[in-house]
């Protein structure tokens, strides 16, 4: 037995799977999708735990089963057979926790916990902010178990509060469940900014209402090497968010930093975390402005020291991916031409339909028809708290240049 979850009287869901498909989830793959299930032995229910047989009738894998998905297996555990109770979950979570804990010393008390897939949690985020927790679910197969997941949260994690969000393609689903978006599950009420440390610097992130979990800590490692490149620069930081990356930028040295968002919200976010952490910060001037980025590069002539291009992805499926190649390169196209002479511009990518050789080849080719001369500093991926174990999941892609 496989699957030993609960008091279930139903037998266990067995699948079979195409031959591609057993290829596929022996090497790592994460996803079975439904038109690749050859047959299964009854109907499975949402969220259940479905096990997966190869053609010899050995055991392939175990995952969380989704009756109305496309993907319609999320792989838990695929090699030898193992039993998926409790005990198992605790190991899981407590396993990616020990994974974080050599990370990060007490200077950063915000990082990724769990990131999905990669972790072995399909469709699920845990993010740390300092004190509080927040869960997202980007999947209806983990609503059954949300109460449990409190609990092993509630023991092995060093937080008060729990706040649970729902992507909005499950927040209907939810309600019948009675979850909400933001929902706390445990501690306080939220009823200010929550805090926590970045390498020594102190960020708020918005858990209730904000984007993904409230603040994008994914882009740690590429702050903190754009504080090393900021000494003496005049930076725009363009889809500046809450400022994160000028934040770094002026403990780096930075003359001035240019928050650009079309997010009066997210502006205001960036106003408080600069003055937040002013004691790091020196003499640096801040600078918002609230405008759709391409419209303002087009309109201003400044040149800058250090340009940041951070946006959000151009790509939100795969049919869009060739136009939001084009506009990567229209942006870092735009981003050069307000570089002045010796600067710098980091350019990033969160889309993970766009692969990470046709980003960089993108702007490496704008930067070429520049006329300018440019030197290739340095190209980054993935932070070790947010790793990315299989192909579709390389989503976070980033090239700095000289020009
Ligand atoms: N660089 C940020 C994350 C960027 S998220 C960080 O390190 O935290 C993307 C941001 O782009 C959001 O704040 C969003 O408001 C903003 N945005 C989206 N479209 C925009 C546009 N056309 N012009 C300017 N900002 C935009």
């Amino acid at each position: 037995m496989q699957a030993s979850e609960g008091t279930e009287k139903r037998p266990t869901l067995r699948l079979r799977v195409t031959s591609t498909a057993e290829w596929k989830v022996r090497s790592g793959h994460p996803w079975i999708f439904a038109d690749s299930i050859k047959s299964q032995n009854r109907a499975g229910s949402m969220g259940e735990l479905a096990v997966v047989y190869d053609k010899w009738d050995n055991f392939l894998a175990i995952g969380l089963f989704d009756p109305y998905s496309p993907l319609r297996v999320r792989v838990l555990h695929a090699g030898k057979p193992q039993t998926v109770n409790d005990a198992w979950w605790t190991e899981r979570f407590t396993g990616a926790l020990k994974v974080r804990e050599s990370l990060f010393d007490a200077s950063t008390t915000g990082y990724r916990c769990l990131h999905g897939e990669n972790d072995g949690w399909p469709a699920l985020v845990l993010d740390r902010f300092g004190e509080t927790a927040v869960l997202k679910l980007y999947s209806a197969v983990w609503f059954a178990r949300v109460e449990k997941i409190a609990a092993l949260i509630r023991e092995h994690l060093p937080v008060q509060r729990l706040v649970l969000r729902l992507s909005r393609n499950i927040q209907r689903v939810a309600q019948g469940e009675q979850m909400t978006d933001g929902a706390v599950l445990f501690g306080p009420a939220v009823e200010a900014p929550v805090l926590f440390h970045e390498n020594g610097l102190v960020f708020e992130a918005d858990v209730l209402k904000g984007q993904k979990t409230g603040f994008f800590l994914d882009q740690r490692e590429n702050r903190m090497r754009v504080e090393g490149l900021a000494r003496g620069r005049s930076v725009l930081n363009a889809f500046s968010f809450s400022g994160g990356f000028s934040v770094y930028a002026a403990r780096g040295g930075a003359t001035s930093v240019t928050d650009l968002d079309i997010s009066a919200h997210a502006l205001e976010a960036a106003e408080r975390n600069f003055r937040r952490n002013s004691s790091s910060i020196g003499d640096c001037r801040h600078e918002l402005v609230k405008a759709d980025a391409f419209d303002w590069l087009r309109e201003t002539r400044r040149r800058f020291g250090l340009v940041v291009l951070d946006p959000p992805s151009f790509a939100k499926k795969e049919s869009e991916r060739e136009r939001a190649a084009e506009a990567y390169a229209r942006l870092a196209s735009l981003g050069i031409d307000h570089i002045e002479p010796g600067g710098v511009l980091v350019a990033a990518s969160c889309s993970a339909h766009v692969t990470t050789d046709e980003f960089f080849g993108a702007v490496r080719a704008v930067a070429r028809n520049s006329g300018r001369t440019v030197k290739e500093l340095d190209t980054t991926g993935h932070p070790p708290d947010h790793p990315a174990k299989f192909a579709e999941a390389a989503y976070l892609k980033c090239i700095y240049l000289r020009f």
